[in-house]
């Protein structure tokens, strides 16, 4: 199927047909994750939006290089702390242990959610000089400022030369005024308030430091995907993506940074997913309105009635366009069941049904019906990755899939070839391009966690009221299951006998 892919571009606000620099690949850079702390759901939802962008460009047949960060430097919070080192005082960690350890986990959660890794995945820790480089080219272009070793991009500079920031985020200059989330604390070394650290000298309580020419500090956090992007993709590249609260100040800051550096934007084309949000409310760890996947998966939230699985909760996530929020409740995860266990459903009659009882004639009275369904998924993943479109097509390949299994007429009236075509479709669409699959081991692991969990913290309220013919009961019955109980100091713990 070749029809033409159309993007949404937020630089241009339009939908565009999408052409890339070189003809047949594409460069690809996504904003990756602060991994100061467990990742949340609302991140997961912006890399599942991207890891289906990425399979289904791969099933167009692009090569592609997906570059995928990880931020572990130079991410301030709005009191000025970096967020790395916040992280590594609470948890008493080295802030590389910290990076690390939720490194692993946000790789966890991704493959739990059955996505694909990113060709390159870089730290912006291991990509200083990089950067220390890219703000030697800014300041030899006279574009940003030295104040007492640290250095800072000059905005009005920029618009003088460029008249071009605020583009992206489409705003002007007086809002830009209010930009504080960078450097709070030496917002008085500032020439503008729309200008912002691209090198920050440290102070003596900061961890995280290298040597540069300018000081002993650490770069701005926008200043990473910068340098990594054009490392790895070049100066020009293809698509770049992130959720959309990264538009401003992130992405603007990065094709600032980058035309000042390069004298020319990063992208062609800027992706931005929507907000996953809870009540009504973005979702977010640093407020703490968050509801985490392993509770999704538990059925441990106020927010929620029962668990959901790994599948079901990325069945949830198909139901809305990456660029529309989607808001979790309760109903939406119990209506993304029943449909997720049809979708399952028609995969296992399609694999079963044999293929003598179609219409072994070149044509059959069906078929054209059958093959505008295929175009019009096609038709809406090139609509701008339109999965939810894409999704109610394929519930009526489904009403095809079940008739055909319940009604010998009705399948007589499909041709063999186009049986196979619906099969193949089908097949492509749930599990190469979606990534949906059937509840892996290791996500059945998850939930065997949160059962047991569960189950031991519902002993122990039992053991507190001296309940102890229902505490030994719990025992009992879990040793017969193969399961056994072990009360320490630190809690119960359970193992497989
Ligand atoms: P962070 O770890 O905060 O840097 O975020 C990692 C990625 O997740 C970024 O692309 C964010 O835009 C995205 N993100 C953060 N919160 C949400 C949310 N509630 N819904 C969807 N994406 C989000
Ligand atoms: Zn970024």
């Amino acid at each position: 199927m070749d029809s033409q892919l159309k993007i949404y571009n937020s630089l241009s606000r339009e939908k565009e047909i999408f052409i890339p620099i070189q003809e047949g690949k594409i460069g690809m850079y996504v904003c990756g994750p602060t991994v100061y702390n467990d990742v949340h759901l609302g991140n997961c939802r912006t890399f599942v939006s991207f890891d289906i962008i990425y399979r289904y460009l791969l099933h167009k047949g692009y090569k592609i290089r997906y570059v995928r960060n990880i931020t572990d430097v130079g991410h301030l919070l709005d009191d000025g702390e970096d967020r790395m080192s916040k992280g590594a005082r609470i948890d008493q960690l080295e802030p590389m242990e910290v990076a690390q350890k939720y490194t692993n986990g946000f790789h966890h959660m991704m493959r739990i959610f059955n996505t694909l890794s990113p060709n390159i995945e870089p730290r912006a820790t291991g990509h200083i000089p990089e950067q220390i480089e890219m703000v030697q080219s800014i300041l030899d272009n006279g574009l940003a400022y030295i104040v007492a070793g640290s250095v800072y991009f000059n905005t009005l500079k920029f618009i003088e030369k460029y008249n071009s920031y605020g583009k992206l985020s489409g705003r002007i200059v007086e809002d830009l005024m209010v930009e504080t989330r960078d450097d709070l604390k030496n917002q008085d070394e500032k020439r503008h308030p729309s200008d912002f650290a691209i090198w920050i000298k440290a102070s003596d309580e900061h961890i995280m430091r290298w040597n540069s020419p300018w000081s002993v500090g650490f770069p701005g956090w926008h200043l990473e995907c910068s340098a990594m992007s054009t490392k790895y993709l070049g100066e020009t590249f293809d698509i770049h993506g992130g959720g959309n609260d990264l538009k401003f100040p992130h992405h603007e800051n990065e094709v600032a940074q980058n035309m000042g550096a390069c004298g020319h934007a990063p992208a062609r084309y800027w992706l931005h997913t929507n907000m996953l949000l809870l009540n009504g409310k973005k979702m977010s760890k640093s407020d703490g309105n968050t509801i985490s996947p392993q509770e999704l998966f538990a059925g441990q939230s106020e927010h929620i009635s029962k668990a959901y699985s790994p599948m079901i909760v990325k069945f949830f996530m198909l139901q809305a366009h990456y660029r529309s929020s989607l808001d979790i409740t309760d109903e939406a995860l119990i209506a993304a069941e029943i449909n997720f266990k049809k979708f399952m459903e028609a995969l296992k009659i399609l694999d079963n049904l044999s293929l003598d009882l179609f219409n072994n004639a070149d044509s059959a009275p069906k078929d054209k019906e059958v093959e505008s369904i295929i175009q019009n998924i096609y038709s809406a993943m090139d609509d701008d990755f339109n999965v939810p479109l894409a999704i109610s097509e394929m519930h009526q390949l489904i009403s095809y899939i079940n008739q055909s299994k319940n009604n010998a007429e009705f399948a007589k009236q499909i041709s063999q070839a186009s049986w196979l075509n619906l099969k193949e479709c089908y097949n492509t669409f749930l599990i190469q391009i979606f990534g949906i699959a059937e509840e892996s081991s290791e996500s059945d692991q998850v939930v065997t966690d949160g059962l047991m969990n569960l189950i031991i913290e519902l002993r122990k309220d039992v053991r507190e009221r001296k309940d102890w013919s229902s505490s030994d009961k719990i025992r009992d019955s879990l040793k017969e299951i193969g399961i056994q109980l072990k009360d320490g100091k630190e809690g119960t713990e359970w193992g497989k006998i």
